[in-house]
């Protein structure tokens, strides 16, 4: 049994202990937000990301410490390998910090990426980069980006000059649009002996730049996109000696996979593996970060995960479908907020496709 240490508190947090307790393991997290949601199911410490002296002694008592949330400073996190074991080791988060050096990382690794431009330190570079990129791109910030915040689609000059006064303040980099057919991601984990496995490709559909529904059955990607992703994924855990698991979004364009992601850690396109595999990929990072035995991953029903955004369900009527599952994260309702996500498993995927389709009616999207 080992005493671990989360830094932050939020849902993959809560439900990586939900997923550790039952293996003997305690857990205490740390995160500046005193309502986190995990705070009922170990101890919390509040505090700041970047106070190492707080960070240091909440790791002291840890026998080991791992993140939920990838924007802790690099820095932070290695001063915290001198008092307890880290995992991931704190290189990982160099790369999925900065989306340029992520790009970089990716692509020194083999695996495409969207066409880009960095840095943008101008409106003038800014409008020559659209222009090579083929006219329509999109400008992001470096970092502390997420669900589509602190992005803007360029398409022309007055676009660009108007997304230079909002943005212009902050590092950039211009993408060009990647015309894809579908979005997946690929969850991996990875032992401290070497063994890697992956979960089975999810198909992801964003609305409002938020995920929306995750689907684990892709019959038309089939099994070498599978193993394309899972060779990418492992040659990227490989080359950063990663223990834990892994998560990277990709594009799918024809038979192509472009990355366009990656997050060091348990992922919300990956929630339907508590209901859907043998082993949830919270289970996986758990054993894999504390030296149990893990295993190829197996999925043993058809499933689909909604995200609730912005408001609460109505239990009774969720719940009304048989085969789904309510998860809720113990937040306050706020537009646009995560609150929780109901999970459809189904013995085949005809079948749960069509209630998919009728529950998601009953799913909060406030935004
Ligand atoms: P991100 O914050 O990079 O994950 O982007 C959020 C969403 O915006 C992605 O899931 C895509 O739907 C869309 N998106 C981001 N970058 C690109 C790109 N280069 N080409 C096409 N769509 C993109």
């Amino acid at each position: 049994m080992s005493h671990i240490g989360v830094i932050g508190a939020g849902q993959l947090g809560r439900m990586l202990a939900l997923a550790g307790l039952p293996l003997g393991h305690q857990f205490s997290f740390y995160d500046p937000n005193p309502l986190s949601p995990a705070r009922s199911v170990g101890a919390l410490t509040v505090g700041a990301f970047d106070d190492v002296e707080r960070l240091l002694s909440f790791v002291d008592d840890c026998d080991v410490v791992t993140y939920e949330f990838e924007n802790v400073p690099v820095s932070v996190a290695e001063a915290l390998t001198e008092r307890s074991i880290v995992l991931p080791n704190p290189s990982a988060l160099r790369f999925s910090q900065h989306r340029a050096t992520e790009k970089q990382f990716l692509q020194a690794n083999g695996i495409e990426t969207a066409p880009f431009v960095y840095p943008v330190p101008t409106v003038e570079v800014l409008l020559e980069a659209v222009h090579q990129l083929g006219g329509t791109a999109i400008l992001k910030t470096c970092t502390l980006g997420y669900d589509g915040k602190g992005q803007r689609v360029i398409r022309n000059e007055e676009d660009a000059h108007a997304a230079w006064k909002d943005m212009g303040e902050a590092e950039l980099i211009l993408e060009g649009v990647v015309p894809f057919d579908r979005e997946v991601s690929l969850i991996a984990v990875r032992a401290a002996n070497g063994s890697c496995y992956s979960f089975p490709l999810t198909e992801n559909v964003h609305r409002d730049g938020i995920l929306r529904r995750s689907t684990a059955h892709l019959p038309s990607a089939g099994y070498a996109l599978q193993q394309a992703a899972a060779a990418n994924v492992h040659g990227l855990m490989d080359a950063l000696h990663y223990v834990g698991v892994l998560t990277v979004e990709f594009f799918v364009v024809g038979n192509r996979l472009i990355a366009n992601e990656i997050a060091p850690r348990v992922h919300n396109s990956g929630h339907w593996t508590i209901d859907g595999c043998y082993t949830s990929q919270f289970e996986a990072h758990i054993r894999a970060i504390t030296g149990l035995p893990l295993h190829p991953i197996k999925q043993h029903t058809a499933a689909t995960m909604i995200n609730i955004v912005g408001s609460l369900p109505d239990p009774q009527e969720v719940l009304n479908f048989s085969g789904t599952h309510l998860h809720l994260y113990d937040k306050a309702p706020r537009r646009g907020r995560k609150l929780g996500h109901v999970t459809i498993c189904m013995d085949d995927d005809y079948e749960r496709d069509a209630v998919a389709a009728q529950l998601e009616a009953c799913v909060p999207w406030v935004v």
